[in-house]
């Protein structure tokens, strides 16, 4: 599903040169449920934003579906991703401005859903994820694991094959933590769905699958 080979990334600027990823290579099957974790500044993020396909590593390869995703133009890969994969981040990300439904409808925008359409995978979404009482609301109006939920809302509402979360519960205390994980775990357990997710807290990874340990830039096995 998600295969990652010897991949590297180094960020230039003019004075400083930082080897983020160093020979990274990595298979997640489908359905798999795959946890990440390491010491700040490891290079975990940088890792999840290029298998999301966010940011193109200096060297490597990456294929999804197997299919070769370096060679595809932006708005191939811009279709290619809205189309694959779902994004959940630590801080949510939701727009305050936009009541809940209307923050779970954006990644619609970019396909030619209707309306209508639009409006009831939102709703479908935010049922899922316990929240049809609160599609109204503002996300200011929310607690933070609500506003998770409504993250996890938007990030399922294109039915995508993978999930790319970073650090999901790293806000939330553990009651509410757990809670984000459950909906995860269901999502993979029941849907099938693929889901790669960087944690610091060892009590979430151990309830997935596997786990991919990186330690400045390289796995360690
Ligand atoms: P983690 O998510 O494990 O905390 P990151 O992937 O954010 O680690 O960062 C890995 C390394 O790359 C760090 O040393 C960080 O300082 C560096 N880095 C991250 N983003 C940038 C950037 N945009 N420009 C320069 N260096 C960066
Ligand atoms: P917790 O502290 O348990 O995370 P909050 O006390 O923030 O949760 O919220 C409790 C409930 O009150 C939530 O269901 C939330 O939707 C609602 N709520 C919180 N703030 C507001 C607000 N400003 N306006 C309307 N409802 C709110």
């Amino acid at each position: 599903m998600i295969q990652l080979k010897n991949i590297e990334k180094v960020y230039r600027t003019d004075t400083v040169e930082t080897q983020a990823l160093n020979s990274i290579s990595l298979r997640v099957a489908k359905g798999e449920f795959l946890s990440i974790m390491g010491p700040s500044g490891c290079g975990k993020s940088t890792l999840l934003n290029i298998m999301g396909l966010l940011d193109a590593p200096s060297k490597g390869d990456i294929l999804i579906d197997n299919q070769q995703t370096l060679s595809l133009n932006d708005r191939k890969l811009a279709n290619f991703r809205n189309n694959k994969i779902g994004f959940i981040f630590q801080s949510y990300h939701l727009i305050n401005d936009l009541q809940v439904v209307d923050n779970v409808e954006l990644p619609l925008l970019y396909r030619n859903s209707s309306a209508k359409e639009r409006r009831e995978l939102a709703t479908a979404a935010l049922e899922k994820v316990g929240l049809s009482n609160r599609i109204h609301h503002f996300p200011t109006q929310l607690s933070g694991g609500q506003k998770q939920r409504v993250a996890i809302a938007r990030a399922i509402v294109g039915r995508p094959e993978i999930i790319l979360a970073d650090e999901p519960t790293g806000n939330l205390d553990s009651a509410m933590g757990n809670e984000i994980m459950n909906i995860l775990l269901e999502l993979n357990r029941v849907d099938g769905t693929t889901i790669v997710m960087v944690t610091h807290d060892p009590n979430m990874a151990q309830r997935t699958h596997r786990l991919l340990r990186l330690f400045d830039g390289s796995q360690v096995q």
